[in-house]
């Protein structure tokens, strides 16, 4: 057994593993934890300091995820959108390929929660030749996006086996992965890894981190071998209250992603998924963020904005408007406030 699976072998499923000095037990935690999996491994649990802080409130199930009355089950129409179980096809030219139902630990905001590390999701041989066989067939996918569950929680074999068959479709043009793990289990990304990787060019890592207390050494080391392996870095954030809604704690993680080679990509708004109404914040609370990120951090610092459209519109972004008049002059206020002018074309 590698040392990462030792880590995650570890992990507190029961609430009343939980160490005193975050919180202990109580009857919410195991309650809730039988309907939506908890999994904390030691390396995540090493990194939260105390209860309710922005990692725990990220990683210990509270009692709030069963009494949500406003969300859904299913917000992006997911199952509706599978031509095969656990394959998403919703924009023409690309695909969100579902290959497993672990990761190395259980997000309380995750918009999958409804089936992610439970029996409702039920990936094998065949439900993943299913979706190889789909993309085969469908020559119009381009981008194949596979996510889960979390990718990298497959052992090396499995997951080269999966990605021999996708490079193998000539109309397939990129890989990215999607996976939390160079945040909650960093020790995952080996050397071996690394170097298994790098042989299914032109590949992407999407990876998520929430909060600036995630970009440890560890994290900085996993992205650092993959970065080295030339596969670019991307980040998906969540926007949550209570974890990153202010503008200072955004501010800094996207300015310390930037120093760990991973580029922010996408900020999204909370989906509306049963069990997460508690970190819901207001569209405005995401545009008044990001307003105070553009011109007063490095352009690169800077995620699109995104809410994923319930029913399964896709993303929409989200952008702040600067935008005062728009005729044959466009008059527009600039990052500091100061109102500016343009002569519009034709
Ligand atoms: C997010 C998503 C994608 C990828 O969208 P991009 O904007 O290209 O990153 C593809 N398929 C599904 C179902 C998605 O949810
Ligand atoms: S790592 Fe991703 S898929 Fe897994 S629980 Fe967290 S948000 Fe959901």
């Amino acid at each position: 057994m590698q040392r990462w699976q030792n880590i995650l072998k570890k992990s507190i499923i029961h609430g009343a593993d939980l160490p005193l000095h975050l919180g202990g037990a109580d009857e919410g935690i195991d309650l809730t934890s039988r309907v939506y999996p908890m999994r904390i491994n030691p390396y995540y649990l090493g990194l939260i300091r105390e209860k309710n802080d922005p990692l725990w409130k990220q990683a210990v199930p509270t009692s709030e995820e069963l009494h949500d009355t406003v969300c859904m089950e299913d917000p992006l129409n997911e199952e509706n959108l599978s031509p095969v179980p656990n394959l998403v096809h919703k924009y023409p030219d690309r695909v969100l390929f579902l290959v497993t139902s672990q990761c190395a630990m259980y997000c309380r905001f995750c918009t999958r929660k409804r089936k992610v590390g439970t029996s409702r999701m039920v990936i094998n041989q065949e439900s993943i030749d299913a979706g190889i066989d789909y993309i085969r067939r469908n020559t119009q996918i381009r981008d194949v996006l596979i996510s889960g569950g979390d990718p990298l929680l497959l052992t090396d074999d499995r997951l080269a086996g999966i990605l021999t068959a996708v490079r193998e479709i000539p109309t397939v043009e990129i890989i990215r992965i999607g996976s939390r793990v160079p945040c909650t289990l960093p020790m995952r990304v080996t050397k071996k890894l690394a170097a298994l990787l790098k042989k299914f060019h032109p590949l992407y890592i999407n990876t998520h981190f929430n909060h600036p207390a995630e970009i440890t050494p560890e994290a900085a080391q996993a992205c650092r071998r993959l970065a080295d392996a030339g596969i670019p870095l991307s980040c998906q954030t969540v926007l949550l209250k209570g974890i990153n809604d202010d503008a200072e704690t955004m501010k800094e993680l996207m300015r310390k992603l930037l120093t760990i080679r991973v580029r922010p990509y996408y900020l999204f708004q909370g989906d509306m998924t049963r069990g997460t109404n508690h970190f819901r914040t207001s569209i405005q609370t995401g545009k008044e963020i990001l307003k105070s990120l553009i011109g007063h951090v490095s352009g690169m610092a800077i995620p699109t904005y995104a809410v994923d459209a319930p029913g399964g519109g896709g993303k929409i972004p989200l952008t702040p408007d600067f935008i005062l008049e728009e005729g044959d002059q466009l008059v527009f206020t600039n990052y500091l406030g100061k109102t500016c002018f343009y002569d519009n074309a034709g």
